[in-house]
């Protein structure tokens, strides 16, 4: 079912639209728009077979509608494989918000947006991505029961942060096993790209098993206090890719793996955080293969925020969701393995097997 009513496009973009749509297996997309307060916003829900479509709302100042469509499309089949591929009772779904997260946000525009999240009657529950924040998050709230990732004291999963770091680290660990035979890290090199809230958390699981940690960021004053409180060395500017190192671990923004950055790495390992790492998944996955890096790939080793906010909903604690994040260790593995068997990339692995589960419906 596709809504078109909200945006616009002439005849040939929206055959384009339907035809994407088609392709990337999208089940719902729906335009919202209203007048009164501005709201312009796409909500996209990829595949609800294992259960409602979950996945944060971006606010975004995006060049144009297409722009936006774009990202919500791939972003919530993302999620849809990210459920899939952990065993989670989830579809897949996003929602983008077009607008500058600095000056076009209101209470009424967030509310609107809650009611539109609502009138899907929670076959889509949001939670907050880029641009928004908790108290936002609060407004949606007064329109819908469909929203997860509220803080603790509201009963809310709270911070996912830390559970994202667990889940990075099991697939670092994985990979390590894969690639050495033994999973220790200690005196392996790793670089850790981006040292926020997934980054700290990460360096910290790191240096208790006493890794040759370096730490880059574009944010001085956090590299200082970081390096301090971990003994971590600092690293700066583009010449990290170049670097003599272990792991690479980018934990700062996507597209980090990209023609150039490839054929600089010389590391042995790429598993981080950040999400759509890979520039082009099929290019630059090959390049990783042929250069026989071992790439663990980012939508499975970061699932563990996704875990915090499904425990919100099953109401599950926060062991059981540390838990649940300790077996992405073994499905790190697994793909490694079935990318070995079957010759292909570990990202096309991955894939595979979450479109099995899916086609099979395996929870
Ligand atoms: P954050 O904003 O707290 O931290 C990101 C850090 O990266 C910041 O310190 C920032 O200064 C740094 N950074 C930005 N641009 C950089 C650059 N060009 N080079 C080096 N450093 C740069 O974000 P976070 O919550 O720690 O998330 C990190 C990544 O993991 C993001 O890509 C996010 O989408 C992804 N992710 C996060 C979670 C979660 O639970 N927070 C879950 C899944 C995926």
């Amino acid at each position: 079912m596709i809504e078109l009513n909200g945006l616009d496009v002439n005849e040939k973009e929206r055959s384009i639209i339907i035809d994407k749509m088609d392709k990337m297996g999208h089940e719902q997309v729906v335009f919202c728009r209203d007048k009164e307060t501005g709201l312009k916003a796409i909500i996209a829900i990829h595949d609800t077979t294992m259960g409602p479509a979950l996945g944060g709302t971006r606010m975004w100042n995006y060049k144009n509608e297409i722009d936006a469509l774009n990202d919500v499309l791939r972003l919530s089949r993302g999620m849809t494989y990210k459920a899939a591929i952990t065993g989670l009772e989830l579809g897949g779904g996003k929602a983008v918000i077009i607008g500058d997260a600095r000056y076009d946000k209101s209470e009424a525009l967030l509310r609107r947006f809650g009611q539109f999240v609502e009138s899907l009657g929670g076959k889509y529950i949001t939670a907050e991505d880029v641009g928004m924040s908790t108290k936002d998050m609060e407004y949606i709230r007064m329109e819908t029961r469909h929203v997860t990732g509220t803080a603790e004291e509201l009963g809310g999963s709270g911070d996912p942060s830390p559970v994202t770091a667990y889940g990075v680290y099991m697939g670092i660990k994985a990979a390590t096993m894969y690639r050495w035979g033994d999973n220790s890290l200690e005196g392996k090199t790793i670089l850790v790209q981006g040292i926020g809230h997934v980054g700290e958390h990460l360096v910290k699981h790191l240096t208790n098993e006493k890794a040759n940690i370096l730490i880059n960021d574009i944010n001085k004053e956090r590299l200082k206090i970081i390096s301090k409180k971990y003994g971590a060395k600092i690293v700066e500017g583009d010449s990290i890719y170049d670097l003599d190192m272990d792991i690479y671990s980018p934990c700062a923004l996507g597209a980090t793996l990209n023609t150039d950055t490839i054929s600089r790495l010389k590391c042995e390992i790429v598993a981080g955080a950040a999400n759509n790492q890979l520039e082009d998944e099929d290019v630059h996955a090959h390049q990783l293969l042929e250069k026989g890096i071992i790439y663990a790939p980012d939508f499975l080793i970061n699932a563990g925020g996704l875990i915090n906010v499904y425990s919100e909903i099953k109401r599950f604690s926060r062991e059981q969701s540390l838990e649940k994040t300790e077996n992405i260790y073994n499905t790190t593995l697994e793909i490694l393995n079935k990318a070995e068997e079957d010759g292909i990339t570990t990202n096309k692995a991955a894939i595979s097997i979450a479109e099995q589960r899916l086609s099979e419906n395996i929870k």
